[in-house]
């Protein structure tokens, strides 16, 4: 005898979007060593920590080697202060501090309410979307085989131009978990407090649950836009809230995020959801670490709030001027479109005629610029690429204008 595969593994398609990405460059950069490639393609953070925040962890990490200053394990939920300060300062009235989860950040959050699911759930999923909603939930068995229309189980919405990259709700089954981004990573799509009604008055009437991705959050500069779900009536009857400070305040390497889970929101028996989340992360978690939550009490604190509107402004910066190269001469020529709100850090653009894989490899070979195939985020996404803001201001600058002779 021998154990046998975790099925939910084996069902796993290769995961090959990223490391064919890097295969790509590799091979090019191996039969041109003198080409200076640049990278739009990456979902990382690239510009330092700021000084306030960088400095509080500091502080914090000096004071650990003290004896009056140390501190061992802390509560699983995460820091009382850190809890609070994220209640009052980004859901004022929306919901309470113990509402509020601290964790090592989102996509691990995400993986951790799979478990809270279990396997016997349906899955509902934008189209494109980020990788996680669905890899996770095969691996938990709540997504079965995959084949040509995708995996068993899951409920692909399209999100495309025709329906402005919000989807057509009436595909989603009752009782279904539906992963919801916005803005969105890759669309970079930003709901409407409409739109938002409307998914939280269907969530409700169908007895779904949302698990909104708010990533993304600070890079909304439109004020009439949602920042988080609970601006919505009813949201807290039927939303749970995953949130980062990766993209916020560039802890992408510090790792540090937090999960919203009012006590409105309940299973079919009456449990509060929030009550077997609290055992997840007691009993699956121990707790983010108190060095990084010392740096996201400063990220929110005046000085901190200043610092991290700074540092993503200098991001939104980087996305107008790809958005004036992508809406150039020789782009409007061949009919390419460039889908930008101004809220979000991705651009995605639209190449009619091509597969995202043959304008992949063009760019890459005739402007050395590497970008990302937007059918590697599922198939709606193809004819696509998506150009990240993410890059330090002088590469992005170069890369612009190697994009502007680019002849289509
Ligand atoms: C980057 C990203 C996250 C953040 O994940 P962390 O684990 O907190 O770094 C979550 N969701 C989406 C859609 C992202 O792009």
């Amino acid at each position: 005898m021998m154990i046998e595969r975790n099925k939910g593994f084996a069902n796993l398609a290769a995961g090959y979007l990223f490391p064919e990405v890097a295969k790509r460059r590799r091979e090019y950069q191996a039969k041109h060593p003198d080409a200076k490639i640049i990278s739009l393609g990456i979902g990382n953070t690239t510009e330092p920590l700021t000084p306030h925040i960088a400095k509080a962890m500091a502080d914090y990490a000096k004071s650990l080697g003290t004896a009056k200053g140390y501190s061992g394990y802390g509560d699983e939920q995460g820091n009382a202060e850190l809890r609070a300060k994220i209640a009052e300062v980004l859901y004022p009235k929306m919901a309470k501090a113990d509402e509020v989860f601290i964790s090592d950040g989102a996509k691990c959050d995400i993986a951790r309410i799979q478990t809270l699911f279990g396997r016997n759930v349906k899955i509902s999923v934008q189209d494109p979307a980020y990788p996680v909603y669905v890899d996770g939930s095969v691996v938990v068995g709540a997504a079965g085989a995959s084949s040509k229309k995708g995996y068993k189980g899951v409920t692909y919405l399209p999100c495309t131009a025709e329906n402005k990259f919000f989807p057509e709700l009436e595909k989603i089954p009752a009782d279904s978990i539906i992963y919801f981004c916005s803005p969105n990573n890759p669309t970079g799509a930003c709901a409407t407090k409409a739109q938002l009604k409307k998914l939280v008055d269907y969530a409700n009437k169908n007895g779904c649950i949302i698990i909104f991705d708010a990533a993304y959050y600070a890079f909304i500069r439109d004020d009439k836009l949602p920042r988080t779900i609970y601006e919505i009536p009813g949201a807290r009857k039927c939303a749970i809230e995953i949130n980062s400070f990766s993209k916020l305040a560039g802890f992408t390497g510090v790792r540090l995020g937090w999960s919203v889970v009012p006590s409105d929101v309940k299973f079919a028996d009456g449990t509060p959801v929030k009550q077997d989340w609290n055992r997840v992360m007691t009993t699956l978690f121990n707790g983010a670490s108190n060095i990084a939550q010392a740096g996201g009490l400063a990220a929110l604190d005046k000085e901190g709030q200043k610092e991290t509107k700074a540092l993503v402004d200098y991001y939104l910066e980087n996305a107008r001027l790809m958005e004036a190269a992508l809406t150039g001469e020789n782009f409007k020529k061949a009919g390419v479109k460039v889908y930008y709100t101004g809220d979000s850090p991705y651009l995605w653009v639209n190449f009619p005629g091509w597969k995202s894989w043959d304008i992949f490899d063009k760019i890459l070979d005739e402007c050395n610029v590497v970008t990302t195939p937007g059918s590697g985020f599922g198939p709606a996404g193809e004819s696509y690429l998506r150009f990240s803001s993410f890059g330090h201001r002088k590469d992005v600058q170069e890369a612009c204008k190697r994009l502007s002779k680019l002849v289509l």
